[in-house]
């Protein structure tokens, strides 16, 4: 294919970067994106029909939807009539409403003139002007026509020989007959002959003969391709390029720290969307561009996440976790050194959640949560949005939260940046201490110090969704530190464990715990299989792919959550036990615009591959935290 005769205004490499810096296209998984009934964007890629079609100022292509996978082939084919999904009601919305919509090429889109330079290349706005139904395959399918909203202005993806082209509305219109048979209009849309394009009529997509015409031969009917469909404007609803974002020049708290500040940006000089990786702001990630952005922090002081309804005192703080209904989680409650202190043990498992609630004297410890908030909005710490590995989308996908790692290096999924305690933040190394403590204080069994700080930061809306904290090498305690916004920490069984058997169908083979389905019958179940597996090897094999017949198990849905936590600012949560981990799984949701989150935990060097070592001594803690204040 030959080059594109001018470099896109706005492009991407990946898809998380595409979806998180373009306000009109957040579609991870479909081609097109549409909201609230109207059509934003749609993009064309490798997935196309062989009569899509492209030039300067037109494009044709078939609706989405109404494909699915071949069971031989592996390729998406129709497996049946296309209908009137959702996506062409909004398209014919946005044609009512003279609304016009971006298109996207991907970098294998082959109807696309030239070839894309970038895995995502953003075309412009285009007007909706026609859907019809057509047939393929013996299947109905249904097409859009889009024109370009201002027709020859910067048609990057046409090459620079690219024939002079015959104008929008240069010929006669396109030819539109009333069907004998249903009394409807069509238009002709391929030179062969007129259709009725009715997909109920007798006469739909038949020639003046009575046949069906051969795919093959279908060639397209010029005065429709070049129809000019006039629209009272032709104005963009907003650049195809966004604008970078921009605050008052006051100092407004949580301003630079919105659900829009953690979006990406398009660079004003390359083009490229970009997610935002560092906490300090946006860096473009083109080779030699460069550009870099940044929004002014103002400092949220710690005095000002009081929550109006439970102000804080010098009391024990009021608690407001809550157990769910039927829940196998059982509370037992300590007060010590200001600390409400809630155990949740959890039947069926050795270990439990400490939920240490902090009340104003703990905040306003010198050092302490109040010191430590403002200390890290002071100094960087270094966060960034860490990569993942296994991505299923296009270029490169980052975690939602920001995250760092003093200590022994975290090596696990999404394993972020490590760096030595020595020239760390203040607050690194005190929260080390004070929940070497903590930890000491409800766990006195604590096998070893912690060796480790991760730290998260959270922007508003960055929620974790249910995962494990459980890892090999990994002692059993794990002890957080909660600081700024209050958070919602659910915690729930996971599915597998929950159901008995896993969305494949596979029995899982783990013992199961009080609070699982049909927890009488498999726990029966699952003792006279541990005894036929010592007895009899065949009988067990075959018993286990009886099992989830048998006792009727099935992987629909999720189970409850069992515990709420609401974990506010200077609170500790301590999760001590490997059954926790294996058992449950907990999703963390902040309520605010800024919340920093210290996990410390103990990770053994001997668990980590050579080459993952640290360069570093990692130095014991010298803070000597003794809670001696409390
Ligand atoms: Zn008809
Ligand atoms: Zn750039």
């Amino acid at each position: 294919k030959p080059a594109p005769s001018k470099t896109p205004l706005v492009w991407a490499d990946g898809r998380q970067a595409l979806c998180e810096t373009l306000p009109y296209y957040r579609a991870y998984q479909s081609g097109g994106y549409c909201t609230d009934g109207l059509a934003r964007a749609f993009m064309f890629d490798s997935n196309s029909h062989p009569r899509d079609y492209m030039d300067q100022n037109v494009v044709v292509s078939r609706a989405g939807g109404g494909k699915s996978k071949d069971e031989t082939s592996g390729q998406m084919v129709m497996a049946g009539d296309q209908k009137q999904t959702t996506q062409v009601l909004d398209v014919l919305n946005n044609i009512a409403q003279c609304n016009p919509v971006v298109i996207i090429v991907g970098e294998n889109n082959p109807t696309c003139p030239s070839q894309p330079p970038h895995a995502y290349c953003v075309m412009d706005w285009f007007k909706p002007t026609h859907v019809w139904f057509e047939k393929t395959k013996g299947h109905k399918m249904i097409r859009y026509r889009f024109e370009k909203l201002r027709p020859y202005e910067n048609c990057w993806w046409v090459p620079s020989n690219w024939p002079e082209p015959i104008g929008l509305g240069d010929l006669e219109p396109p030819v539109s007959k009333q069907c004998n048979a249903c009394s409807k209009d069509s238009l002709q849309v391929y030179i062969n002959g007129w259709m009725c394009l009715q997909p109920t009529c007798l006469r739909f997509w038949k020639l003046a003969d009575g046949s069906e015409p051969r795919e093959e031969d279908l060639l397209y009917d010029p005065r429709f391709l070049t129809a000019n469909t006039p629209w009272p404007h032709c104005s963009e609803p907003s650049p195809i390029r966004p604008e970078l974002l921009t605050i008052s020049t006051l100092p407004i708290q949580g301003q630079n720290l919105s659900f829009e500040a953690w979006k990406g940006f398009a660079c004003p000089q390359c083009g490229r969307c970009n997610s935002r990786e560092a906490w300090e702001g946006w860096e473009c990630g083109s080779d030699g561009c460069g550009f870099t952005y940044r929004l002014e922090h103002t400092l949220v002081p710690a005095t000002s996440l009081r929550d109006p309804y439970f102000p804080l005192g010098t009391g024990y703080a009021f608690s407001r976790d809550l157990i769910g209904k039927g829940s196998p989680v059982k509370l037992r409650v300590e007060f010590a050194h200001n600390y409400r202190i809630n155990y949740f043990g959890i039947a069926g498992i050795d270990g439990f959640i400490a939920h240490l609630i902090a009340n104003k004297t703990v905040n306003e410890e010198p050092n302490g949560p109040n010191d430590m908030f403002e200390d890290l909005q002071l100094n960087s710490i270094k966060l960034r949005r860490s990569p993942l590995p296994t991505a299923q989308l296009k270029g490169q996908s980052l975690t939602n939260h920001f995250v760092v790692n003093y200590g022994m290096p975290y090596k696990f999924i999404a394993g972020p940046q490590s760096h030595p305690f020595e020239h760390a933040a203040r607050a690194i190394k005190t929260t080390r201490s004070r929940l070497n403590w903590a930890g000491r204080l409800v766990a006195p069994d604590m096998p070893h110090a912690f060796n480790e700080v991760l730290a998260l930061g959270y922007f508003e809306d960055q929620t974790i969704s249910y995962h494990d904290d459980g890892e090999f090498g990994l002692g059993p305690t794990i002890a957080t530190l909660s600081l700024g916004c209050t958070a919602k920490m659910k915690v729930r069984m996971k599915a597998n464990h929950y159901h008995g058997v896993s969305k494949g169908g596979n029995y899982d083979r783990a013992q199961p715990i009080a609070g699982c389905q049909n927890y009488e019958a498999r726990k029966a179940a699952h003792d006279a299989l541990m005894a036929l597996k010592a007895a009899d090897l065949a009988a067990y094999k075959a018993k286990l792919k009886a099992l989830p017949k048998e006792l009727g198990l099935t992987a629909t849905g999720t189970a409850r959550d069992a515990l709420e936590m609401k974990l506010g600012h200077g609170d500790v949560v301590i999760m001590h036990g490997t059954g926790i981990q294996e058992y449950y799984e907990h999703r963390v949701e902040p309520m605010g615009k800024l919340r920093f989150a210290l996990t410390c935990r103990y990770i053994d060097p001997d668990s980590l591959k050579p080459a993952d070592r640290p360069a570093y001594a990692v130095l014991p803690d010298e803070e000597g935290y003794d809670g001696g204040l409390l």
